[in-house]
């Protein structure tokens, strides 16, 4: 049937499309387009289209707005680097081995640090109020504060409304004669293979390392007051609403502006806005270039929908936050009660992670993944209160220091930490593994500075007779002896941890020492000889609040195996016992696409499988016994009953090998049934980027 091939075709391609995720092509950024930004830029993602908590929004009008507590901000006054990155003007402190500076915000009884990384300019603005746009918007991007991690980052948002009467911003004033000249090659062109991180540094499409700057770059190199931002908002006259104006602002989660559209920024929008003069605004639109804004162009996305996000600071503050503990896993509890990483997305997300795999009864063959993870250096195990954690230890090594890297189908990520969890999180075919190990690392060359996005790489274990080596090198020096009771946990566990589940304000029992420390460690030795080549793909989201939807994950297919011996000392180290384990079960799969799987285990396909082994193994035992009873009877000097003895036993041969294949079939049939309290999706899985067919199955619940 032709229509129906046709349909197959297209919706073939749709799958490995998505799989692929972002291939680039160079589309220009502006004007914003939803769907290129989903497919066709660089850095394209689908979840600048189709995510929930996107950026920028319009804010509804607001008169007479809440008095907030005003932030304590600290940026230091430092030479600075100014850039045209190609689609905005980039003011960024030099790294002189000193803070950038900070940003304090207490809200709701939760207090909030970030630091400063580069500040940037938008025409026309991108957020509106009341679907008023304003001329220029400033923002300046920080990372939270609380690991070495940026997992979270904080936009410090000003706008600026034309006065000529007043001196204009003497922000702007520090740097607007020295910026860059219209890069001599734009980095917006179709096809020239550069792709920009979340601060908007070129990139090499090939390498993801950063361009040489020298096409974009002035040789600005003067000490710029940051502070005066601030200033410029404390000295505006445009417009009052009774309190200092640092004290007025809105506050709501959203997204990087700029693919891929990454959904973990806190936006802080001042509501005052600055002055600044035509002369100013003309420099910068001179120099960022992206068409006329009076003709509806410039270099901003247009506001996003709210969805079921709420606004602070007109008549709301953000709720108290509740201390509630994370495991059992209850999704209602992380959307709202586990205090600061308390998030929505945890609860009704699109890309939430752990998920279940169908089973796979052949794996697509992959390019392997390269792992250069550190052998030999010093590392640090934690127990954070929800797992044991191994970093390398910064303080023996040097903040140098190179843990390694994961390359896996095209994309490089640097390592950050293992850690662990009982029973394992993922599942295949409805069935948990007793243990799983995550290794969590980021997208990038240069951590904190680049793309907020992570490559996960698991290994599932089961249960064996053989003590797993790499399990050995650890298992005596977790840091069980110091842990927290299982009471406190439930204390220790929120406000106060960050995505990866280190506490923010403090290490656990402050000072007491719940860290071990290791003079040498092998990381490579998790994978030991599994096949790297064989691991299921897909996208998905952090599996601890705040959940955000900003990792891909490879799980190896291979499980390793411990003893039970193993897994006890682990289970007393992580602790989460009265929880029966430390895991979020399997969320939706969604529309998303897993890849991996050439072929997926399902009835039918195990039904073939086992007939094809029915066959020629009753073949090979019919023969095998026939020909040896044949010659035990030609050898039998009573040969009378030897002709009615072998039709005998080749019927009592045949009889075993039927009920030995029923037999093996029921158990794969009770195997697959989910086990009772974990909630497993229906889930479609796609051939992928690698498979050299096109097909697709939908798998229904396992009810058999
Ligand atoms: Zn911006
Ligand atoms: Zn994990």
């Amino acid at each position: 049937m032709p229509s129906q091939f046709g349909f197959q075709a297209a919706a073939c391609a749709g799958l490995v499309q998505l799989a692929q995720s972002a291939v680039p092509s160079g589309d220009p950024w502006y004007p914003y387009s939803s769907k290129h930004w989903a497919l066709d830029v660089t850095n394209a993602n689908y979840i600048c289209k189709e995510g929930t908590e996107q950026s920028p929004i319009d804010f509804p009008e607001c008169d007479s707005p809440l008095v907030r507590s005003e932030p304590t901000i600290t940026w230091q006054t430092k030479p600075a680097q100014l850039a045209n990155n190609g689609h905005t003007v980039q003011l960024t402190p030099k790294d002189d081995g000193n803070s950038n500076g900070k940003m304090v915000y207490p809200i709701a009884g939760i207090t909030k640090a970030y630091t400063l990384v580069q500040c940037h300019f938008h025409y026309g603005s991108e957020h509106q109020v009341g679907s008023r746009q304003f001329p220029f918007e400033t923002h300046c991007v920080h990372t939270l504060d609380g690991s070495d991690q940026a997992q979270r980052y904080g936009v410090f948002g000003a706008f600026f409304t034309i006065d000529n009467a007043g001196g204009g911003s003497s922000f702007l004033a520090q740097f607007e004669d020295d910026l860059p000249t219209k890069p001599t090659r734009r980095l917006r062109g179709a096809g020239e293979g550069v792709s920009f991180n979340v601060h908007g540094e070129p990139l090499s499409n090939v390498t993801k390392r950063r361009l040489a700057e020298s096409n974009v770059q002035t040789s600005f190199t003067s000490p710029v007051n940051f502070m005066k931002l601030v200033d410029d908002i404390k000295a505006s006259t445009g417009m009052s609403f009774g309190a200092p104006p640092m004290q007025h602002y809105w506050n709501y989660d959203g997204s990087f502006t700029t693919p891929p559209c990454t959904e973990a920024v806190d936006f802080y929008i001042y509501m005052v806005p600055v002055q600044m003069t035509q002369d100013q605004l003309n420099k910068f639109m001179v120099t960022i270039d992206w068409g006329n804004f009076n003709a509806g162009g410039g270099n901003f996305r247009p506001p996003q929908p709210l969805k079921t996000r709420s606004i602070y600071g007109c008549s709301m503050e953000p709720p108290a936050l509740e201390d509630g503990h994370w495991y059992p896993y209850e999704a209602s509890n992380w959307a709202d009660a586990v205090g600061l990483n308390s998030h929505r997305v945890c609860d009704g997300g699109s890309e939430q992670s752990p998920i279940d795999f169908a089973a796979c009864l052949k794996a697509e063959d992959q390019t392997a993944i390269e792992i250069s993870w550190t052998s030999n250096n010093a590392v640090t195990m934690s127990n954070n209160g929800h797992t044991v954690v191994i970093n390398v230890d910064k303080t023996a090594n040097g903040n140098s220091v190179n843990s390694g890297e994961m390359t896996a189908h095209g994309k490089a990520y640097r390592l950050l930490q293992c850690h662990f969890h009982w029973g394992s999180e993922h599942t295949v075919g409805g069935i948990q593994y007793p243990f799983e190990v995550h290794c969590v690392h980021q997208k990038s060359i240069t951590l904190g500075t680049e793309a907020p996005h992570y490559g996960v790489f698991g290994q599932f274990y089961e249960m064996g007779d053989t003590p797993n080596a790499w399990l050995t090198t650890l298992e005596d020096k977790l840091p069980s002896a110091r842990r927290l009771s299982e009471t406190s946990e439930i204390q220790v566990v929120a406000p106060k941890l960050n995505l990866f589940g280190q506490p923010m304000d403090r290490r656990l029992a402050g000072g007491g020492g719940v860290e071990e420390k290791m003079s040498t460690f092998d990381f490579k030795g998790l994978y030991g000889d599994n096949k790297l080549s064989q691991f299921w793909n897909y996208g998905g989201s952090f599996t601890t609040p705040p959940c955000t939807e900003a990792v891909d994950f490879y799980i190896m297919m291979q499980p390793a195996v411990m003893t039970t011996a193993q897994l006890a000392k682990f289970k007393v180290a992580i602790g989460w016992t009265t929880a029966g384990g430390n895991f979020r079960p399997p969320q939706p799969l969604g529309s998303r696409v897993v890849s991996g799987c050439a072929r997926i285990a399902t009835i039918v396909n195990m039904m073939n499988s086992q007939n094809t082994n029915l066959e020629s193994s009753i073949k090979q035992m019919i023969e095998e016994s026939v020909s040896t009873q044949m010659a035990n009877t030609l050898n039998d000097e009573q040969g009378a009953h030897g002709s009615m003895l072998i039709v005998l036993v080749v019927l009592g041969v045949l009889m075993m090998v039927v009920s030995l294949a029923v037999l093996g079939m029921t158990i794969e049939v009770v195997k697959r049934k989910q086990p009772a309290g974990s909630s497993v999706p229906a889930q479609s899985v796609g051939n992928g980027v690698q498979g050299s067919t096109c097909t697709s199955h939908t798998e229904a619940p396992t009810e058999l």
